[in-house]
């Protein structure tokens, strides 16, 4: 008899220390995201930028949801380009081919902490002169006594101040394919140290 294969194996189970959100509550919530975004654009045609690599997961569940004429496009940010090792601020790579003038555009991203992120790619994309730009997350980070630089227009599930990893969200490129919002054991993080 074939064994059924497991969503996922003993390895990355035995590194969870638990779940944050579950599948079934990402499912939910993504439906109802679609539902707010249909509303918001109704009618409209919609550029969606989606923020590799950690909203890949999250952006293939929304954009089926999305019944409206939807273009996407995918760009990449980073704060460290070829071998920095200091900050020189987000930069954007792979812009979008099309021209996003006049077009109804919206950032899909994984999580919005400190919100630098954001803000740098609100005011890229809006050197480009967009007909409207918003921005989403699937996760909001809730830090006590913190404001963001800037707010998600559309957001999934505030989350407690710890990192968190699966459905699309990594650790050193790790833990994507989890199909629940976790968080790790500390050995994870002691491994990858080379403490273990
Ligand atoms: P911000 O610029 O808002 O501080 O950070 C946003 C980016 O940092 C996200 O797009 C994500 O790549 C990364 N990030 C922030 N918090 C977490 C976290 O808890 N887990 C993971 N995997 N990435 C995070
Ligand atoms: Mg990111």
């Amino acid at each position: 008899m074939t064994p059924r294969t497991p969503i996922f194996n003993h390895d990355l189970a035995d590194d969870i220390d638990r779940v944050l959100v579950d599948r079934h509550a990402l499912d939910i919530r993504v439906s109802e995201l679609a539902g707010e975004i249909a509303r918001c654009y109704h009618k409209q045609e919609l550029t969606i930028v989606g923020v590799l690599t950690g909203s890949l997961v999250f952006l293939a569940d929304l954009i089926r949801r999305l019944p409206l004429r939807v273009k996407l496009s995918v760009i990449s940010i980073s704060s460290y380009p070829g071998r920095a090792t200091t900050s020189r601020g987000p930069s954007i790579t792979g812009l979008p081919p099309e021209s996003l003038a006049g077009k109804h555009v919206l950032i899909v991203d994984d999580i919005l902490d400190s919100g630098k992120t954001l803000l740098a790619l609100k005011t890229q994309l809006a050197a480009h002169h967009p007909a409207s730009l918003r921005t989403c997350v699937i996760l909001r980070k809730q830090i006590p006594d913190f404001t963001p630089c800037t707010q998600a227009d559309f957001a999934g599930f505030d989350v407690p101040n710890e990192f968190v990893v699966g459905y699309g969200l990594d650790y050193d490129n790790l833990y994507r394919n989890l199909p629940d919002i976790c968080v790790l054991k500390p050995h994870c993080y002691d491994r990858q140290m080379g403490k273990t």
